[in-house]
């Protein structure tokens, strides 16, 4: 019996080394590396490379080594009686939350502006907003998007937040289902995704949405790329219905050169950084799920196949 890290770079020592830490009984190999396949029970992975699933002959269950398991649920070699995990860890709430409010107010504060008049020494003051005329929308109110409406109150924002069925308490408005959409979207000067991609989620930020918004209102995507339809993202800037975007994730990661968000004053771009899985901090939770799955106990945060989150 056995575990195997399957990724796409070149962090997979750290994650071997955390396991190691965490219990040296267990044997958890290296997807790239020569090990025996039939051992192997669970597959720990981060956007794994196509057809590696299929190799393990003995695999039971697969666990994402993140919070989105999107490209889990895409892979054709994912069988159906798997049961699907995934993390969900203070931290990586606490880290989204931390980013999401360091760019609203680097936004309210044009701080991106005088980055650029610095590189041509310009000195040229601005007219700024304050948190109590601004009200933050945070698309998905999940376990990061209820830590970024926490933190974000106690920063004195006002929220408003939509999800597709559930309706947590909170202190602040919060909309369901397609038919709360549009009321949820006029309220929010800053619109904040923090959705799973999913087949009903793909493609959300995309022109109706924006049209939905108040007017010169701010998007930030830090779910995942493919829930941005890039082109309409850039006609709304153009337009002016929108002044501006942070975006933390891409269709295409790495972004690649020559794209017109690199260029464009009034993107923010940062390398899908906004918070990210921290081996020593998810690894027990991987293990107990992998010690569960072995002795036939009940499994944590397990994905709905159905949902696709
Ligand atoms: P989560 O706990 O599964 O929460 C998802 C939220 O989205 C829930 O509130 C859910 O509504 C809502 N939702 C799902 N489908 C919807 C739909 N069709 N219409 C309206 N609302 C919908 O997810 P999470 O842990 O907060 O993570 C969210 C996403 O962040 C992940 O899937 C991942 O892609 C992304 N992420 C990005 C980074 C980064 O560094 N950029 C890091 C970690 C995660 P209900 O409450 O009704 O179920």
């Amino acid at each position: 019996m056995a575990l195997a890290v399957i990724r796409n770079d070149d962090k997979t020592p750290g994650w071997l080394e955390a396991f190691r830490e965490a219990d040296p009984q267990i044997a958890v190999y290296d997807y790239a590396r020569p090990h025996p396949k039939e051992a192997v029970t669970m597959a720990a992975v981060w956007k794994h490379p196509k057809g590696s699933l299929s190799q393990y002959p003995n695999l039971r269950a697969v666990h994402g080594l993140g919070a989105g398991v999107d490209f889990i649920l895409e892979d054709p070699d994912l069988r159906p009686e798997w049961p699907v995990m995934r993390v969900t860890d203070p931290y990586l709430a606490a880290d989204m939350a931390e980013y999401i409010l360091a760019q609203v107010l680097a936004y309210l504060r044009q701080l991106p502006d005088y980055q650029i008049d610095k590189s041509r020494t310009v000195w040229r003051p601005r007219p700024y907003r304050r948190i109590a005329d601004v009200t933050v929308g945070l698309m998905g109110l999940g376990t990061l998007g209820r830590a970024a409406a926490r933190l974000l109150g106690a920063a004195g924002f006002s929220c408003c937040g939509w999800t597709r069925s559930t309706t947590p308490k909170a202190d602040f408005p919060v909309f369901t289902g397609p038919q709360g959409l549009k009321p949820f979207l006029a309220s929010a000067d800053v619109l904040v995704c923090l959705l799973p991609l999913t087949p009903q989620t793909h493609g959300i930020l995309n022109r109706d949405t924006f049209q939905a918004l108040p007017q010169g209102a701010y998007l930030m995507n830090v779910a995942r790329g493919p829930l941005l339809v890039e082109e309409h993202l850039l006609e709304a800037l153009a337009g002016g219905k929108l002044s501006g975007a942070c975006l933390d994730v891409f269709a295409q990661e790495p972004l690649p050169a020559g794209h017109p968000f690199w260029d464009h004053p009034a993107v923010q771009i940062t390398p899908h950084i906004a918070s990210v899985s921290e081996p020593g901090s998810v690894v027990p939770q991987i293990l107990a799920n992998y010690r569960a799955l072995l002795k036939g106990e009940k499994l944590h945060n397990l994905v709905s196949r159905g949902l696709g989150y």
